[in-house]
């Protein structure tokens, strides 16, 4: 098979992997630049140019969609959807799930357990608003913020109110959060490919730090799931539409809760601490699973 990378970097680890075993399998895999892709949108041929030259027809194409291209990059991964070619993941899907507003209010939609979330702009009650997802110790977060940053923990009313009218003044978008203290400063990232959990590692911050992220000094290590901890990642993988996602899970007092689901997830964490060869599995369910036109909306969505 031929199959396309779109990643802005092939030194990045997961990059690498992908093409490692898609190598090891006798395809050929190209990494190429998201952002360096150009098309005409208008052709009735639909294609995509690169370095001047029209790209190969790929069987398949890998989107590695950094968030802060996921407008670009979407329009790229919806150029190969109209060519017919089979992104593991659909731009329509990426999209959905960058969006953590919609993404809640989906997986909400759909019985997917949560931790209790309140979204404000400009609250004009913001007692009210902490009330609302039942007071102190809560978790206030900037909608935009990425690997832990503008993730705080207020453990008074007085505290969460500041934080709030902090970030009101900077004209954030804000989740206010349940504090799921019962997690104990771990949370639990679930690999899943083509509707199955292949890999699953908790991740636990560092000393008195709630925050786990691997980037703010968590360490992590293989985990057995519970059966409904299995369900909730699988669910929440289908209810986004993703083929190929990290689910973020929370161990709470009332089951299983998602943080958030990643539609371009790091393979190293998860690969040095289970083990297992994910970027491997990803290969087999293109094999298993791209065909033309193999795409729910054919990039109409
Ligand atoms: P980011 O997307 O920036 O990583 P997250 O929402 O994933 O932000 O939060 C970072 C970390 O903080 C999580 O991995 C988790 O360990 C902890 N955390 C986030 N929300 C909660 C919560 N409601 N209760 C307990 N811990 C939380």
């Amino acid at each position: 098979m031929k199959i396309g990378v779109l990643s802005r970097n092939e030194n990045l680890y997961s990059t690498r992997r992908m093409v490692e075993e898609a190598r090891n399998r006798g395809h050929e895999i190209d990494v190429i630049d998201t952002l360096h892709c150009y098309m005409d949108i208008t052709s009735s041929n639909p294609s995509v140019r690169y370095h001047g030259e029209p790209l190969p027809k790929f069987d398949a194409v890998i989107p590695r969609i950094g968030a802060s291209i996921t407008f670009y990059g979407t329009a790229v991964v919806r150029q190969f959807e109209m060519m017919g070619t089979f992104a593991i993941n659909e731009s329509v899907a990426i999209s959905r799930s960058r969006d953590k507003l919609r993404s809640l209010q989906l997986l909400s939609r759909k019985g997917v357990g949560l931790p209790r979330t309140g979204f404000a702009n400009k609250p004009d009650n913001i007692k009210d608003l902490i009330k609302n997802v039942g007071g102190a110790p809560l978790v206030v977060k900037l909608l935009e913020g990425t690997q832990g940053i503008g993730v705080v923990l207020a453990e008074t009313n007085k505290a969460a109110e500041s934080i709030i009218e902090a970030f009101m003044g900077l004209k954030a978008n804000i989740l206010v959060q349940e504090f799921i203290k019962e997690a104990g400063g771990a949370d639990i990232r679930c690999l899943v490919v083509g509707g199955k959990v292949v890999a699953a590692m908790k991740r636990q911050g560092a000393e008195g730090e709630f925050r786990s992220n691997l980037h703010r000094g968590g360490t992590a290590e293989l985990v057995r799931l519970s059966k409904e901890e299995r369900a909730t990642a699988v669910n929440a993988a289908k209810v986004m539409g993703l083929n190929v996602c990290g689910v973020d899970i929370l161990r709470s007092n009332h089951g299983p809760v998602v943080m958030e689901v990643n539609s371009s997830p790091g393979l190293e964490g998860i690969e040095v601490a289970t083990g297992k060869n994910v970027a491997g599995m990803i290969i087999d369910f293109i094999e298993k699973n791209a065909k033309p036109n193999n795409t729910r909306t054919k990039g109409k969505g």
